[in-house]
């Protein structure tokens, strides 16, 4: 395999001109590969061994570009804590093409951290090794437990130093992702008032992403409802997994339902609604629990910036989106109902109500003892297999547990059907910190082992009960960090 022999195409970039503008990596002083997914390398038709070769090196960096492909910044705008921003775009990151996988599905090759670009008005277009391989790290536990995500393939440290509160070395992200298309590359488009413009990335986005809804008679509407959909039930899936965004600006949500943008996030520990853990999120904006209620803000944003293509008449527009965002809170409860049924181990033909009784009743008592999110429905598993002393003993009151474990019970949950879904492993923030702490000080091997245990989250193995247990008390609360 050579640099020669991969092939990046410039769809985005062809089609898409005013929202590209082509542009170089920055060159790596001293590039030296700290962490690959050679799955992924597979997946994307890349040879492993020869990504770790020089040449692979140069690639992963932006420094080497194979014939015919076009590396661009992608422009695009947000609203970052409900105040909207008209112009952000990749202010260090570069897509560097399109990559076609063993499966024929196109997939964005996108660098983070590869020099300024003029999208980076203060910044200096660098990213560190510390919060890129968390990156890496997050992403990968969110992809092994079956949770739509960007992909990292690589982190690359470059020999260059990053100023932030200290000198810290510098880092090259290789993403792999459906696309990098965000509600954000929508509103970018709107605020241009070049309605063919508009239409030309919601017709890019439907083929790429929903295609389907190029056959509906509304096929504007339909891409709309397909991506209120694929949030609705991604949204769900992060609730279930104690997941916090942390960040989830109009420029942070995809069009192709994957969740991208790993700054603040972090698992919860505690169950606790208004977990917050990004060091700038003083209101709880971001807090665990108000994120389908973001979503659902979010997506209200994107039907603004489609407005134009809904209907000639503004008004009618604006009453056909409404209509359709209101189908949000429906689809967000039954996604997130049936991953709860699921994670309770009771069967699809379950009585609804049933189901949403014991729900309504279950998460105030895991507030109140704080209990630990992840353990919980693992010990509810030997609940089921007889031995109910493992989940008692999280609750301040055992009895009012027990009390709702029988009812729990009488419906006849199968804990090997749990266990398949409620996971073992998660990147704990603790194991985080201390594998990124000791990554930056040149050993990766509490890296490897993290990567190890979360990349079969759901497998129970011998020898992992550190990755599988609550952070120590003198942990304290965790603080996480945007746009290091
Ligand atoms: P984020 O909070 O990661 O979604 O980033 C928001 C915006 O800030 C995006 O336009 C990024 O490209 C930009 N940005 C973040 N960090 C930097 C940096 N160090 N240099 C240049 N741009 C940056
Ligand atoms: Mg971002
Ligand atoms: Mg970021």
């Amino acid at each position: 395999m050579s640099t020669a022999t991969v092939t990046l195409d410039n769809r985005f970039a062809r089609e898409l001109a005013e929202l590209a503008v082509p542009w170089a990596a920055e060159a790596a002083l001293a590039p030296r590969l700290l962490a690959l997914d050679e799955d992924l390398a597979a997946e994307l038709g890349l040879d492993p061994a020869w990504l770790r070769t020089p040449a692979g090196v140069a690639l992963l960096t932006g420094a080497a570009v194979p014939d015919g492909a076009a590396p661009v910044a992608q422009a695009y705008a947000g609203h970052q804590f409900g105040g909207y921003s008209p112009r952000l775009g990749d202010g260090r990151a570069l897509l560097l093409g399109e990559l076609t996988g063993t499966d024929g599905r196109p997939r964005d090759l996108h660098l983070k951290g590869s020099g300024r670009t003029p999208f980076a008005r203060g910044g200096d277009g660098l990213a560190a090794v510390g919060p890129m391989l968390r990156e890496y790290v997050v992403a990968r536990a969110m992809h092994a437990l079956g949770i739509p995500t960007t992909r990292s393939l690589a982190v690359v440290a470059t020999g260059r130093t990053v100023l932030r509160d200290t000198p810290l070395p510098g880092a090259v992200l290789a993403r792999v992702a459906a696309s990098h298309l965000r509600v954000g590359t929508f509103q970018y488009a709107r605020a241009t008032g070049d309605t063919g413009l508009l239409r030309r990335l919601a017709d890019h986005a439907i083929a790429r992403h929903h295609p389907a809804a190029a056959q509906a008679e509304r096929p504007y509407l339909a891409l709309f409802e397909a991506v209120l959909a694929a949030q609705a039930a991604l949204v769900a899936r992060w609730m279930h997994a104690g997941f916090v965004h942390g960040v989830m600006n109009t420029d942070n949500m995809t069009i192709s339902g994957e969740t991208i943008d790993y700054g603040p996030c972090a698992f919860l520990e505690a169950f606790d609604l208004r977990a917050v853990f990004s060091s700038i999120d003083h209101g709880g904006r971001y807090a665990y629990g108000n994120q389908p209620l973001v979503a659902q803000w979010n997506l209200a944003r994107f039907a603004e910036a489609l407005l134009p293509l809904l209907h000639d008449d503004p008004a009618e527009a604006a009453a056909v989106a409404t209509a359709s965002l209101g189908a949000f809170r429906d689809r967000y409860e039954a996604a997130w109902s049936d991953g709860l049924r699921a994670k309770l181990g009771l069967p699809g033909d379950a009585d609804p109500d049933a189901v949403a009784a014991l729900a309504a009743d279950l998460l105030p008592l895991l507030e109140q003892s704080r209990v630990d999110h992840t353990s919980f429905y693992r010990a509810l598993a030997r609940t089921a297999r007889g031995d109910a002393e493992p989940a008692r003993r999280l609750f301040a009151d055992p009895e009012a547990f027990a009390a709702w474990a029988a009812r729990w019970l009488a419906l006849g949950p199968d804990p090997d059907a749990m266990d398949r879904v409620n996971p073992v492993y998660i990147p704990r923030n603790h194991l985080v910190e201390e594998a990124l702490a000791a990554a930056v000080d040149g050993d990766l091997g509490p890296l490897d082992r993290l990567v190890g245990a979360v990349s079969a989250p759901y497998d129970e193995r011998p020898g992992l009960d550190r990755y599988a247990a609550h952070a120590p008390p003198d942990f304290g609360a965790y603080r996480t960090f945007c746009g290091t």
